[in-house]
């Protein structure tokens, strides 16, 4: 990806955490690119705003609740248990509705074809068995909308309610589906 352009404002090539930073197309700091601090601090500067270091609080607190030993012979990587259902399930959850908040307004058949294909292997190989028999149900019950970005999003949505309902958790109103995974609350 490209790394810093020069827009209006302040742009750094940098954030505090050292990272570069990583702009869209139209100049705005990349939200899925870059971390929450960096994002934040970029996005402050563009404003004109001075780094906001807030950002850093909510990183801080879950680094200092799960603190553990580092691996053998490591100064950085520490022993960090792996992903149960839930961990699962939110990090994959973040990889597909982010990957529909960017899919293309207009998809050529290609990027369609391209998206159906990997929904179905990603239904094929999630690492939870039983979820993946349940959203390989889905998708053959409703076949994902591929034919712009807005229909991806809901259709999105509408499958994560569908495991929302089965685990009695609250729906989500998809009307802010893109605020959620896109454009933020602010
Ligand atoms: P999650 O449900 O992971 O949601 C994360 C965030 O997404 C929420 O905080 C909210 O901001 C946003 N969100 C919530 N709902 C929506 C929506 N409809 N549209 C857009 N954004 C939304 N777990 C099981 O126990 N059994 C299963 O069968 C199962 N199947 C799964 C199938 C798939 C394909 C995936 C990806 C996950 C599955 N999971 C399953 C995991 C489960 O959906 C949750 O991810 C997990 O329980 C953690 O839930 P959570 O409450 O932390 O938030």
């Amino acid at each position: 990806p490209e790394t810093s352009v020069s827009v209006s404002q302040k742009s750094y090539s940098a954030g505090p955490s050292g990272r570069t930073i990583v702009y869209d197309e139209d100049g705005k700091p990349c939200r899925s690119c870059n971390t929450l601090l960096d994002f934040k601090f970029a996005t402050n500067a563009l404003h004109g705003k001075v780094a906001d270091s807030t950002g850093a609080v909510p990183e801080a607190a879950a680094a200092a609740a799960t603190v553990s030993a580092n691996i053998p012979g490591s100064k950085h990587y520490r022993q960090v248990e792996p992903a149960d259902v839930e961990e699962l399930g939110r990090s994959s959850w973040t990889l597909l509705h982010t990957a529909a908040a960017k899919y293309p307004r207009q998809p050529s058949d290609a990027q369609k074809q391209e998206m159906r294909q990997f929904l179905s292997i990603f239904s094929h190989i999630y690492p939870c068995n039983w979820c993946a028999k349940d959203f390989e149900q889905y998708i053959r019950d409703r076949a994902p909308r591929v034919d712009s970005r807005d229909e991806l999003g809901q259709w999105m949505c509408e499958a994560h309610n569908d495991v929302n309902q089965k685990l009695g958790k609250e729906l989500f109103d998809c009307n802010f589906w893109k605020k959620r995974w896109l454009d933020g609350w602010e």
